[in-house]
């Protein structure tokens, strides 16, 4: 067992490190308070090599692993969840989905370009009446001639105005005695007539970022753009999110991280009674929490980037590594504030975005109650990992680096 980070590895962090600090920090509060994502960014993190850092170089990636997918969403989510969010949609469920079920033609319309941060993209899947029960969505994908005419209106979407692209789940056979074998996924350009989105307003986080809605009005694709085989929509959703939830566990981890360092930094200036609060017990319990969550949430995703390496299914793993950093990441915040006392109650410090950003991600790519449910079916032996036609490719310095 080999827990050492390559000179590699560090040499990601430190570059994502250096973006988010010093480029992003500085702006965020003005943003987060504008309800708008900074124009500046989803180009810098393309031209940087973020938006492709794990996939292969043929494909316009960096050629990284995927714990370099991990410790960057760390990083980003140590300044804010806006960014991250965007390694999660357009990497974590969608690239990656492409990668893993794409033929060589869909790769290179899409995957390269979306590897390049020449095309953004995004994940559509929830609908206004289908969350958690993806198989009860409305929307329709019906074969005519060479094309697929989709109908249908998705929800929360990440990146829904600002993406180019969508993968998208929409049902082919209303007559599937399962109606989960009754869905399909597509790649839409999001530039077709008939496609209309809009933002969300008014939520209580992610503000710095991009939420919105699609709706689809007839809207004709190239029976090419479905991806993988008919009825296999389901089957490719679940796969897509344990690649989201990955990039969601890893980014939680580095919120923890961004409510341990502003506690340590306040406990050790603010005093009371005549001394730092950082010597009261209480004050050092919450400390102690917060390292006791860190360490954890980071080997949990660690391990599930090791097992993506490896090409191992990591569906239990992922999900727990999702579940137990985002929990904690809310506990950590709120913990945060409470350090903070009433300036914690305020946006002159970051740690009140902490807690809005940190309670998104226990609702999204499967809410805790989700994954409770997973983690007991796991265990009892109700569930198991039925495999796929196409996994995750493993990670291969040699295949990843190669032109
Ligand atoms: C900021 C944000 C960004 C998002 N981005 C995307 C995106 O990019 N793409 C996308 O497709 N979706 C996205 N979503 C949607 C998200 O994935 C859904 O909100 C989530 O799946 C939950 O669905 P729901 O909101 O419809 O809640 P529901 O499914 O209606 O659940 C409501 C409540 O009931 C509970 N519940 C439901 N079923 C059960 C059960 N069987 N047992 C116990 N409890 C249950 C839930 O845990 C929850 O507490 C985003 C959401 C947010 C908030």
């Amino acid at each position: 067992m080999d827990f050492a980070l390559t000179d590699e590895h560090r040499m990601v962090q430190h570059m994502v490190k250096g973006f988010a600090q010093k480029e992003v920090a500085p702006i965020i509060k003005e943003y987060d308070r504008k309800q708008a994502m900074a124009p500046f960014v989803l180009p810098r993190m393309g031209e940087l090599g973020i938006l492709g850092i794990c996939l292969p170089v043929r494909y316009g990636g960096q050629g990284m692993d995927y714990i370099a997918l991990g410790l960057a969403c760390e990083e980003l989510e140590a300044v804010d969840s806006t960014l991250r969010v965007v390694m999660s949609v357009h990497v974590g469920l969608n690239s990656l989905a492409l990668l893993q079920w794409g033929t060589e033609e869909q790769k290179e319309q899409f995957l390269v370009p979306q590897a390049r941060g020449e095309k953004i993209a995004c994940f559509g899947l929830t609908e206004p009446g289908a969350g958690s029960d993806v198989a009860a969505m409305d929307s329709t994908a019906r074969l005519s001639g060479d094309k697929y005419i989709i109908n249908g209106e998705k929800m929360w979407i990440s990146l829904a105005t600002v993406a180019d692209h969508a993968l998208i789940v929409a049902r082919t056979n209303p007559d599937a005695s399962d109606p989960h074998d009754g869905l399909s996924a597509f790649m839409v350009e999001l530039d077709r007539p008939g496609v209309s989105c809009g933002d969300i307003h008014g939520k209580l986080g992610v503000r710095a970022g991009s939420t919105g809605w699609l709706a689809f009005q007839n809207v004709e694709i190239p029976r090419q753009n479905l991806i993988g085989e008919e009825g296999e929509g389901f089957k490719i959703a679940m796969s897509c999110l344990d690649n989201g939830r990955y990039t969601v566990a890893a980014g939680a981890t580095g919120l923890i991280r961004a409510s341990l360092e502003s506690s340590v930094k306040y406990a050790g200036e603010r005093r009371a009674f005549g001394r730092e609060i950082g010597k009261f017990q209480l004050v050092q319990q919450k400390i102690a929490y917060m390292v006791q969550s860190f360490e954890a949430a980071q080997l949990l995703y660690l391990r599930a980037g090791w097992m993506k390496n490896q090409g191992v299914r990591n569906t239990r793993e992922t999900s727990l590594a999702k579940w137990f950093a985002t929990d904690a990441s809310f506990d950590a915040a709120s913990e945060a504030i409470q350090i903070h006392g009433a300036y914690g109650y305020s946006d002159e410090y970051d740690v009140e975005r902490y807690l809005r950003n940190a309670k998104g991600a226990i609702l999204y790519e499967g809410t805790s109650e989700i994954h409770q449910l997973m983690q007991a079916g796991f265990a009892l032996g109700y569930r198991d990992d039925v495999p796929l036609r196409c996994e995750l490719p493993p990670f291969d310095l040699d295949a990843w680096r190669s032109e």
